[in-house]
């Protein structure tokens, strides 16, 4: 299996490649040469398996020749052996016809963990063969990072270091990330705001005397690997309703389209979908552009689901490419054009996103009076993200299709919002309810890249 970058100007790599990766160095995104098909008889044979054996079957045919099956299965039971339910991704009923996917029981309680910890353990069986070492840098909002810190901590031939914007993440993200005690995660509260830190990111991987010395590599949402380690749950969700005799529709909250994106993937190896619905809070651009073919960001205004809070919405690339036939020139157009303010999608193209995609967008009122209803009508407790995928499928209900909405945080995540909204407060699952207990390890630095690059270097020395 070979991947091909979406601009078109960057080499083809192998999967172990384009992981290590993440970037195409033409600035694209990578995406397997061909999509595998899975035949029907195949998907009905998921059913019933444990989550880690459908995950091998339906990731293998990515991975071509990087790990031996043996290898793989044994990775795949690293990755999900931390988390607290032993069916990974639950399906639970929400109402007739619409059901929730429970993707929050891994170790810091949102959707990220399936991804992250399973690039984890592919980095590090990657690099142990390899010998070589990397130093994972990354900036965060809240969720990525405190992902990326649980999924690396203790692996031998990592060092993470996460940029957090001091004092504008929730305590839980907080703690998450400055907990652990292993001395190769490392968490930098900086001064300044999310988008602060992300530039200072980038300027790092800029300046490449040190991203050689260190051995830079980054794990953001772009990185093949994760969109693929998310397409799993689609599947298993699907086939647990009656797929492939039975067609399914998603909704998604979304944000940098990397959820999402898996789903389509689903579809195009075969998976019965029906719709898939983007869910946006009150940052639509997504939603705009679906919608009337212009996507033009405007500035992000912060909400009480601060995950889906972006501007623009890296993964949507890969959803374009498709939209265009594949067509690599005329991706690299689209994406100078966004440099210089933005860009109109091309009727066809829209009319082929439309072809697998729909949308709707929450307000903040909308978003709170979901949590509110739900929790009377249900007794299920939704996270602020979670509400803005069940207010939206709700307007796409059908009766024939099931409708599966990602629940993609934990309400214990975000607890002050989901108190507000329902008088409830949500308490934190028995694995972590010392949270607020465990002594904490915060680096302040300033908005400075010398002194960071500085810092880094120091401690991967050590
Ligand atoms: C990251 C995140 C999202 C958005 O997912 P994308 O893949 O970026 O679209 C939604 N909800 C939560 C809780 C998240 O952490």
């Amino acid at each position: 299996m070979k991947y091909i970058s979406t601009r078109g100007k960057a080499p083809i790599l192998t999967f172990e490649e384009a992981m290590l990766t993440g970037l195409a160095r033409d600035g694209g995104l990578y995406l397997p040469e061909s999509i595998p098909q899975m035949p029907s008889a195949e998907i009905a044979a998921l059913a019933g398996l444990p989550y880690e054996e459908a995950a091998f079957r339906i990731m293998r045919p990515y991975i071509g020749d990087a790990f031996t099956d043996t290898e793989f299965q044994d990775i795949i039971a690293r990755a999900y052996a931390g988390f607290a339910h032993a069916a990974r991704a639950p399906v639970v009923q929400l109402a007739p016809g619409h059901h929730l996917l429970e993707l929050f029981h891994g170790p810091t309680l949102a959707f990220k963990d399936f991804a992250m910890q399973l690039i984890g353990q592919l980095f590090e069986a990657s690099l142990k063969r390899s010998g070589n070492r990397v130093c994972i840098v990354g900036a965060t909002s809240g969720d990525t990072g405190s992902a990326a810190i649980d999924a690396f901590r203790g692996l031998e031939m990592v060092d993470v270091f996460i940029l957090y914007p001091n004092g504008r993440v929730s305590e839980v993200q907080r703690r998450q990330m400055s907990t652990p005690a292993e001395d190769n995660v490392h968490a930098l509260a900086m001064t300044g705001h999310f988008d602060d830190c992300q530039a200072r990111v980038k300027d790092m991987f800029n300046d490449f005397a040190f991203r050689d010395e260190v051995g830079l590599a980054g794990v953001n949402s772009i990185n093949w690997a994760r969109v693929l380690a998310q397409v799993v749950y689609y599947f298993t969700s699907a086939v647990s309703l009656g797929a492939p005799q039975r067609e399914v529709s998603f909704t998604v909250p979304t944000g940098n389209f990397g959820d999402i994106f898996a789903g389509y993937i689903a579809k195009r190896m075969g998976l019965p979908i029906d719709r898939l619905i983007v869910a946006t809070n009150q940052n639509d651009i997504l939603h705009r552009c679906l919608s009337g073919g212009d996507y033009i960001p405007d500035g992000v205004i912060p909400s009480i689901s601060p995950s889906m809070d972006i501007q623009v919405s890296s993964n949507f690339e890969r959803a374009l490419f498709e939209a265009y036939g594949r067509d690599a020139n005329a991706t690299a157009q689209l994406m100078d054009e966004l440099k210089a303010g933005g860009f109109t999608v091309s009727q066809g193209a829209l009319e082929a996103l439309r072809e697998s995609f729909d949308s709707g967008r929450v307000s903040e009122e909308e978003t709170r009076a979901t949590i509110q209803r739900t929790w009377n009508e249900t007794g299920e407790l939704l996270c602020p993200h979670s509400a803005i995928g069940v207010h939206v499928a709700e307007q796409h209900l059908t009766p024939d299709v099931p409708m599966i909405t990602l629940a993609t945080a934990h309400p214990a995540k975000f607890p002050a919002a989901v108190e507000e909204a329902s008088g409830q407060h949500p308490p934190l699952p028995l694995h972590m309810a010392d949270l607020y207990e465990r002594a904490e390890r915060i680096t302040e630095v300033d908005n400075d890249l010398g002194a960071i690059e500085t810092l880094i270097k120091d401690r991967i020395a050590r």
